[in-house]
């Protein structure tokens, strides 16, 4: 709950974040704590979003009466999004959807124009959320230039990384995020494709006051004896009791080494382009979205043979595949993630398709 009951855990959990940090390329102000998941992590961002617009004062007086607030994301980031606005109290309708370009990422110009024309309607802009990795065909936004158009309007940024961020380990995959260091908050998973046990979500903060300010309460009972600089996790995310899931992430790096680590992404976005290559070989089959790291979408001619085909696959049982609908098509995803995982068996998937098409 507080340092005092588990300095180990704080402490191991402080060490972590430096170990996490050099491994993605970060800069050294960064810090962090670990929530269960990405979308508490997020909703823990937007809150924050929410008391840094309204001048700390919905915490005290509620929401009714406040001025209406507004985020700003793609299309293509993850529903989570859309959850933490609805619990947040700023409201679906409010969450304004900027289009994105040809390569699905978030216009800054658009972004620039939704901010402005909601100035001019008297509504207050609270903070955008940037995707880098996106869940359906994994969509970056240009981290870089949206952020400058957010700052440039006074607006703290979050990054939804929970997929992709563990792929940072590697630094030739960094440009897809260039521009990272500016965001004020970062979300990426380490149990999706770092190999750590799940719930283990880890969120980056370059300043962590204003999140601690929402979302920390400190009665005599919560004090920490006789210190005052030491940091109470507590206050950084919405539970009081935590898991001690910093040990997790340290057996991870500890057993397999950060060469180890990044050894398996290589191979699993290795093996996603060689397995997107083999269906692209296949006459009928339409390559719908291009391997961004280890993610890609393919289709048949129509969406009735491209969902019988799904599920063929799924009842074959060799291999498990997912859907999602891509301008307007029904399309199957490929993602290749699992720790373990062989190049044998990512090639079953061209096999699998060849087998039931
Ligand atoms: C999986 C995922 C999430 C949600 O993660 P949870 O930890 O299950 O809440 C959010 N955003 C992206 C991009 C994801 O891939």
């Amino acid at each position: 709950m507080l340092w005092q009951t588990s300095p180990a855990a704080t402490e191991m959990e402080q060490v972590m974040f430096g170990w996490l940090r050099a491994a993605l390329g970060l800069p050294p102000a960064f810090t962090g704590t670990i929530h269960d998941s990405a979308t508490t992590a997020t909703l823990s961002a937007v809150l924050t979003m929410r008391e840094q617009a309204l001048g700390f004062e919905g915490l005290k007086k509620g929401l009714s009466g406040m001025p209406t607030l507004r985020l700003y994301a793609s299309a293509e980031t993850h529903s989570s999004v859309d959850k933490a606005a609805r619990l947040a109290g700023i409201g679906q309708d409010n969450l304004v959807k900027i289009p994105t370009d040809q390569s699905l990422s978030m216009k800054p110009g658009a972004l620039a124009s939704a901010i402005r024309e909601d100035l001019a309607a008297g509504l207050r802009p609270a903070g955008v959320i940037l995707c880098a990795g996106g869940t359906s065909v994994g969509a970056f936004d240009r981290i870089r230039e949206c952020i400058e158009v957010a700052h440039a309007a006074g607006l703290p940024v979050h990054v939804d990384a929970a997929w992709a961020g563990s792929a940072m380990i590697c630094p030739e995959f960094r440009e897809m995020w260039a521009g990272i260091e500016q965001a004020d908050s970062i979300i990426f998973n380490p149990h999706k494709w770092l190999g750590a046990q799940f719930q283990c979500a880890v969120q980056f903060l370059r300043d962590p006051t204003p999140q601690v300010k929402t979302l920390g309460l400190r009665p005599t009972y919560l004090e920490t004896a006789g210190k005052e600089d030491v940091v109470n996790f507590n206050e950084w995310t919405v539970p009081l009791g935590r898991n001690f899931r910093a040990l997790k992430l340290w057996f991870t790096l500890r057993a397999y080494g950060m060469e180890g680590l990044r050894a398996r992404i290589r191979n699993h976005v290795a093996w996603a382009n060689e397995a997107c290559e083999a269906l692209r070989a296949m006459p009928g089959v339409t390559i719908t979205t291009e391997p961004r790291l280890s993610l890609f979408t393919f289709a048949l001619a129509d969406d009735a043979a491209t969902e019988a085909l799904l599920n063929r696959i799924n009842d074959d049982g060799r291999i498990y595949l997912t859907q999602t609908r891509h301008q307007g098509r029904y399309v199957i995803r490929v993602q290749v993630g699992q720790f373990d995982c062989t190049r044998d068996d990512v090639m079953t998937i061209p096999q699998v398709v060849a087998a039931l098409m």
